[in-house]
């Protein structure tokens, strides 16, 4: 059978669609069928020759949802006709970190889209080891940004982060497809948040989406010391360099500092005082483990959270997609019908 997807054949080149035979399932796979899959800015850090180890040509993408189509032979925990969502990688299920449930950290682990064959198609072979079942009354698209965004926020707040209830939490690069989802899990985790957006157009929005103040201005962290002179318990870095200091200076004392994104390979400037005589801690904070992807689903058939996308487009508009990104002309996720 065909199908169309999409492909990076070179670094810093477009992707190029082509009509290809979809493969078969090995014994411990699965064949999907999917509709809507996400765009993560990684996606085009990927294209730009961020990640060495991708396997060129290759189908990008991995926010992975569907039904499944067919299963390998040593399949057994899922049947075909079952809607299932997708870890962002493979994991080994041998090392350390697998066995004591910490897949997200597994040194052998293989990520789609850039080891292995990703969802920017209408069908995708997946790792059995990777599928999580999807409950009732969850959307495509919530199913599809359970991995790589509501359950990687979920493992970054809730449990890396530690966020309790009342505590304030400033999430920056608010607007984007992470932050628009930041929001929403801070919410339900009982946090107050402090949107930051260099966007002003997204404010109104980011405050539709449950945050309880938007800041826009450069000076963020001097605003928010201004109006809480002991500065903010969390704060999720999405952005990297472009904010990374001016958050760092907003935390209070003792307080943390979770980075889960990056949008500059440059480093950052790390003024150690604020580590060393204010006790702040920083850390990193990668994907999700399948645990945080339930609870994601969770928290979305429950009604707290739900995928927010500012428009869909289909497989041919990606490369224009890409560049909306790069230029800040997005809101939220931009979603690809890949039935369209
Ligand atoms: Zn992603
Ligand atoms: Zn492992």
């Amino acid at each position: 059978m065909f199908m169309k997807a999409a492909f990076l054949n070179a670094i810093k080149e477009p992707l190029v669609l082509r009509d290809v035979p979809s493969r078969q399932p090995h014994d411990d796979e699965v064949v999907l069928r999917q509709t809507l899959t996400g765009i993560c800015y990684r996606d085009i850090l990927t294209r730009d020759g961020f990640f060495p180890r991708v396997k060129l040509p290759i189908i990008p993408g991995h926010e992975i949802s569907g039904v499944i189509e067919e299963t390998g032979d040593s399949v057994h925990d899922f049947k075909v006709g079952q809607r299932v969502a997708s870890l962002i990688y493979a994991p080994c299920g041998k090392c350390e970190f697998c066995l004591r449930g910490d897949e997200n950290l597994c040194p052998n682990k293989q990520t789609y889209g850039e080891h292995l064959d990703g969802a920017y198609a209408e069908r995708i072979v997946v790792k059995a080891s990777s599928l999580i079942a999807v409950p009732d009354g969850v959307h495509d698209a919530d199913a599809s940004l359970a991995a790589c965004v509501t359950g990687m926020l979920y493992n970054a707040i809730g449990r890396v982060g530690g966020l309790k209830e009342g505590q304030r939490i400033l999430i920056s690069g608010a607007g984007g497809g992470v932050g628009v989802h930041a929001i929403q899990i801070a919410k339900a985790l009982g946090g107050y948040v402090i949107a930051k957006t260099s966007s002003p157009w997204k404010s109104e929005s980011l405050l539709k989406l449950g945050a309880d103040e938007v800041i826009t201005s450069d000076n963020f962290d001097r605003e928010i010391k201004g109006r809480f002179s002991d500065g903010v318990h969390l704060a999720l870095e999405t952005v990297g360099l472009p904010t990374f200091e001016r958050t760092l200076r907003s935390l209070r004392t003792g307080g943390k500092m979770v980075v889960v994104g990056n949008v500059d390979p440059e480093p950052v400037p790390l003024p150690l005082g604020l580590i060393i005589l204010k006790g702040n801690t920083i850390s990193g904070s990668i994907s999700s483990t399948k645990k945080d992807v339930e609870k994601a689903l969770d928290l979305t058939a429950r009604g707290k959270i739900h995928a927010f996308s500012g428009r869909t487009i289909s497989l041919e508009e990606v490369n224009t997609a890409f560049n909306d990104m790069e230029n800040r002309k997005s809101l939220g996720r931009i979603l690809i019908d890949v039935t369209r």
